[in-house]
């Protein structure tokens, strides 16, 4: 999957500069940065036993199909998942790859995934339409009235989230977490957030998650490692992780600190500002939904290696 993600992007530079060279650069546009009183959510990892809580309660808010196999499988979690059409979260177990000074070595580490709510989106930036927007609570939500399907958003998001209704033959959507928009706007939580039985999840202002990730880190010396993932991390994100192992080894990707959207509005903006003639236009997202269709053809062809392999964990 990274790899055809990484060959499309080249492929993206090279149209983008052949478009560039016929037109001038524009600007890029602005994107709303939520300031620190944005709203987030601190998932502190040492605290999760991997019960999937999360995943049902947020499965029946947002009235999502019934799983193959129940909430109360455990199983699952022996095979790394990733959030798809119908789960908008999942938890990932990872062991301990090395047993090493710290004391929280000698357990799993449990992860609950969803959109991080990037400071400065990707999938926002991507949109063409406008589909996907940043509100100034911190959410990323999307407007399915507005999306015309080209599904470049699930090209330029860097934690591959956003997923596609590919089975669906009817005003197929995009999907991906909510951030419970509506709830969080009427002073309610993230419905994982609320079910949660160990508070591995803690609701509210930014500014107020960092300090308290930070007083966590200090008044247990040993238990987590110095980094808090999303303060940084492509420029912020409103969701925030604590763990006790390094997080490129419980499933996060190791990213710049700076936002990556601004190719991808380059390009747009070189389209639409100055009146590209539609066939190019056409033939660029053409090239988009080839690219997601081969992603999407790529994971099937890895999971079926994988599983011949007899392999734990889904290469991502
Ligand atoms: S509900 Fe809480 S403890 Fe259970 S899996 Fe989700 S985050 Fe972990
Ligand atoms: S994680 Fe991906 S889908 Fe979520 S806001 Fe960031 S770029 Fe968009
Ligand atoms: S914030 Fe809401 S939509 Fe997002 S994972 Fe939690 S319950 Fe699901």
């Amino acid at each position: 999957m990274d790899l055809s993600r990484r060959g499309f992007f080249k492929v993206l530079g090279a149209g983008g500069a052949a478009l560039g060279a016929g037109v001038r650069t524009a600007n890029a546009t602005e994107l709303p940065i939520p300031s620190l009183d944005s709203l987030g959510c601190l998932v502190d990892t040492t605290l999760c036993v991997g019960c999937r809580k999360c995943e049902q309660a947020c499965n029946q808010r947002n009235s999502l199909p019934a799983p193959a196999e129940s909430f109360e499988e455990l199983t699952v979690l022996e095979k790394e998942r990733r959030m798809d059409e119908t789960s908008y979260t999942v938890v990932n177990k990872y062991y301990p790859e090395n047993i090493g000074t710290l004391t929280w070595r000698e357990r799993p580490t449990f992860v609950k995934f969803q959109c991080m709510h990037c400071n400065d989106p990707s999938c926002v930036s991507a949109c063409i339409v406008g589909a996907l927007t940043k509100e100034k609570n911190g959410a990323v939500i999307y407007d399915a009235k507005k999306c015309i399907g080209c599904r470049y958003c699930m090209i330029a998001c860097p934690f591959q989230v956003p997923a596609y209704e590919y089975k669906k033959a009817l005003a197929p959507q995009v999907r991906k977490c909510t951030f419970c928009f509506e709830y969080v706007e009427d002073g309610g939580l993230p419905a994982c957030a609320q079910v949660c039985p160990r508070e591995v999840m803690t609701f509210g202002k930014k500014k107020d998650l960092l300090k308290l990730a930070e007083w966590k880190m200090k008044n247990n010396p040993g238990k987590y490692v110095d980094h808090i993932y999303g303060e940084k991390e492509v420029g912020g994100t409103s969701w925030l992780y604590l763990a006790s192992e390094p997080f490129e080894t419980i499933g996060f990707p190791k990213l710049s600190h700076d936002a990556p959207p601004r190719l991808t509005e380059k390009i747009q903006h070189s389209l639409f500002q100055y009146f590209a003639a539609p066939i190019i236009l056409y033939t660029f997202l053409g090239g988009v939904m080839m690219a997601t269709g081969f992603m999407k053809n790529g994971k099937k062809k890895t999971e079926d290696i994988a599983s011949e392999r007899g392999d734990n964990h889904e290469s991502s």
